[in-house]
C-alpha cells in the first residue's frame, strides 16, 4: 500500500484568492472534446482522465506520490477512451483537471464532489472551503464539462437520434486493504438491457470475472453522469471500469481497447442501432 500520511503544508501553498481566476491562460481548457464529429451514436465521457491541479491550488498539500495514485485520476483511462474514440469513431468528452479539485461525475454538493479524504488521505487543500472557493471550482471546471455534453445531447435528441452515452473509468485492484475480483466491470442505472449486453459480452471470455454493479453501483447521490446525462433523458447509459493494473501499459490499453470495442459495437448491433 502506499503511504497515507498527511505532510502538513503551510495554508498559503493551497488557498487561492477566489477572486483571481483559477486557471491561468497558459493552462489547458477545463476539457477536450476528441474526435467531435465523430459519427458512433456512442458518446463517451472520460470525467477521471487528469490528475492535473490548477497552479494557483499548488499541490493540494499532497505528495506528489499520491497525487499519482488512484485517488487523483482513473489510471490508464485517457489512452483508453481515446483508443476507443478511435476505433468507435465517437466523440470523446474529456475533463483535463483531476477529481480532487472537483469530480466530474458527481452531482454538487456531496461531500466527495470536492473530497477532504480520499480513501484514506486527507486533501489539506480542500479542507473548509469557503462558498466562493466551492463556487469557483463549480463554475470554472464542473459546469463547462456538464454543460458541453448537455448540449451535444440536446442537439442529438433534437435531430431526432438516440446517443449512447458511456463513462470509461477504472479502479484501483485493492481499495482500503480489500482486494477485488473483478478484471471490469458494468454500473448502469435505468438501462438495465444495454448493461446487461455489455455484461454478455465481456463474459464471452470466460477467463474474465465481470462485475454487474460491482465494484460500485449507480446513485444519484453520489453519479452524475449516468443519471442525468442517460437516465434522467431516457437515454442508454453506462460507465465501464476496467480494473487499472490491466490497463497501465500500451500493450493493456490496446487489449482492453480491443474488447471493449468488440463488446460496444456487438452491443449497438443487439439494439439494432
Ligand atoms: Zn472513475
Amino acid at each position: 500500500m502506499t503511504s497515507t500520511k498527511v505532510i502538513p503544508r503551510p495554508e498559503s501553498r493551497t488557498r487561492h484568492d477566489p477572486g483571481q481566476p483559477l486557471l491561468a491562460v497558459d493552462e489547458p481548457p477545463p476539457y477536450s472534446v476528441i474526435n467531435p464529429d465523430g459519427a458512433s451514436p456512442y458518446l463517451l465521457l472520460c470525467e477521471h482522465a487528469s490528475n492535473r491541479i490548477p497552479r494557483a491550488l499548488g499541490d493540494l498539500g499532497l505528495p506528489e506520490a499520491e497525487l499519482r495514485r488512484h485517488i487523483a485520476w482513473d489510471i490508464g483511462v485517457s489512452a483508453l477512451s481515446q483508443h476507443l474514440s478511435r476505433t468507435l469513431d465517437a466523440p470523446l468528452f474529456m475533463a483535463n483537471y483531476s477529481r480532487l479539485v472537483i469530480d466530474c461525475n458527481r452531482p454538487l454538493g456531496v461531500p466527495s464532489a470536492i473530497p477532504e479524504v480520499s480513501e484514506t488521505t486527507e486533501i489539506p487543500g480542500n479542507r473548509a472551503l469557503t462558498a466562493a472557493e466551492r463556487q469557483q471550482r463549480i463554475d470554472t471546471l464542473f459546469t463547462p464539462f456538464a454543460a458541453t455534453v448537455a448540449r451535444r445531447l440536446d442537439g442529438l435528441q433534437k435531430a431526432g437520434k438516440r446517443p449512447v452515452v458511456v463513462g470509461i473509468h477504472s479502479f484501483t485492484p485493492v481499495y482500503s486493504g480489500r482486494q477485488r475480483p473483478w478484471h471490469a466491470g458494468i454500473l448502469y442505472g435505468r438501462a438495465v438491457e444495454f448493461g446487461q449486453t455489455l455484461i454478455r459480452g465481456l463474459q464471452a471470455d470466460a477467463a474474465l470475472a465481470i462485475g454487474d454493479n460491482e465494484p460500485y453501483t449507480i446513485h444519484p447521490d453520489e453519479d452524475y453522469t449516468v443519471p442525468v446525462h442517460a437516465d434522467d433523458r431516457g437515454l442508454p447509459g453506462a460507465l465501464i471500469e476496467v480494473r487499472h493494473d490491466l490497463i497501465d501499459t500500451l500493450a493493456g490499453v490496446g487489449e482492453w481497447g480491443e474488447r471493449l470495442t468488440r463488446c460496444l459495437a456487438g452491443a449497438l448491433k443487439e439494439f439494432g442501432e
